[in-house]
């Protein structure tokens, strides 16, 4: 609207009424699926690069539509997170995915083997609540899950907080023993001091870096150094976004631990995820 008086911002009136419209939709729509629990949570095997065994599930979820289409969380997340819709939201993905994962543990535990871990990402809105831990204890304690086959994933910018209720949440969480993943790693701006003073316990390398591995040489030699450095914080490396086997044998050539991508399978329906668990490893 640079010089043009008030009537360029009147020529954007209708685009942005309709915008405003959209999302007022939206949000009202939020408030109707959060009391229809019409919300699914899809699971994305997190598996060991070296022996394709599943770690755990990262639980992502989606807005199933009644036409039969699926709104991604990218289109209605940041939304919630902008009206705190994504408090209650949070909570019901919280206490469905710790529900999901305690009931894996029992056929887990009646086959013998190792239990699995459930990531859950939270929200910057989420850490700050000053109730959040207490409400991780009591969705675990309702669960009947050990707060070690919890991850937390929190990005880096959710930590910029200025109170520090963020990072006080999160220590509060990692004593009680649950795990904490600083998702989307190196996207941010965190210093390496700063990362050496955070609550975490394993690094998620971001798809970004991922991509170039192990093609682009100086993308590759990024993620070598993100790894050595995460070895030396005595961290666990989950890699983002592994598609081929090539990058999957560079990965962990390198040294990362996990992988989690197309290459193994995509974010999939609790009963699809639960026959993947059942048949033991997946590639
Ligand atoms: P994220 O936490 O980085 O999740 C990983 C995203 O990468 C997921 O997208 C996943 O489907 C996608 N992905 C996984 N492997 C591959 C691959 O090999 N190739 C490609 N191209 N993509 C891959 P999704 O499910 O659409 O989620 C997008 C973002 O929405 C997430 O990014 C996360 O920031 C947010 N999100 C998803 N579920 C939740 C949730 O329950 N709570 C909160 N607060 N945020 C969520
Ligand atoms: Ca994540
Ligand atoms: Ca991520
Ligand atoms: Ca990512």
């Amino acid at each position: 609207a640079r010089g043009a008086g008030p009537n360029t911002w009147r020529a954007y009136d209708p685009r942005l009424r309709a915008d405003l419209a959209r999302s007022a939709a939206r949000r009202s729509g939020l408030d109707r699926a959060l009391a229809e629990g019409s919300f699914e949570l899809y699971y994305q095997p997190i598996v060991w690069l070296d022996d394709g065994d599943i770690g755990g599930f990262e639980a992502l979820v989606r807005w199933p539509q009644p036409d039969g289409t699926i709104i991604p969380p990218d289109e209605f997340i940041p939304l919630a997170e902008a009206t705190g819709q994504i408090l209650p939201l949070g909570r019901w993905i919280l206490r469905t995915a710790t529900d999901q994962a305690a009931r894996w543990n029992v056929t887990r535990l009646a086959q013998g083997v190792a239990p699995v871990k459930i990531s859950v990402n939270v929200s910057a809105h989420q850490l700050r609540d000053p109730g959040f831990p207490d409400e991780v204890g009591k969705a675990l304690t309702d669960a009947g899950l050990d707060p070690a086959f919890l991850m937390v994933e929190a990005t880096e910018s959710s930590l910029i907080d200025r109170a520090g209720t963020a990072l006080a949440n999160l220590r509060t969480l990692t004593r009680s023993g649950v795990g904490v993943s600083l998702d989307d790693f190196g996207t941010g701006y965190s210093s390496l001091s700063y990362l050496r003073d955070l609550p975490v316990n394993t690094l998620k390398i971001d798809k970004a870096f991922v991509d170039g591995v192990p093609d682009e040489p100086r993308q590759t030699a990024l993620v070598k150094g993100i790894i050595g450095i995460a070895k030396s914080l005595t961290l666990m490396v989950v890699a983002e976004g592994v598609e081929t086997s090539q990058q999957r044998r560079a990965l962990a050539r390198m040294g990362a631990d996990l992988g989690q991508g197309y290459l193994y399978a995509r974010p999939m329906r609790v009963d699809e995820a639960t026959k993947l668990m059942c048949a033991g490893h997946v590639k």
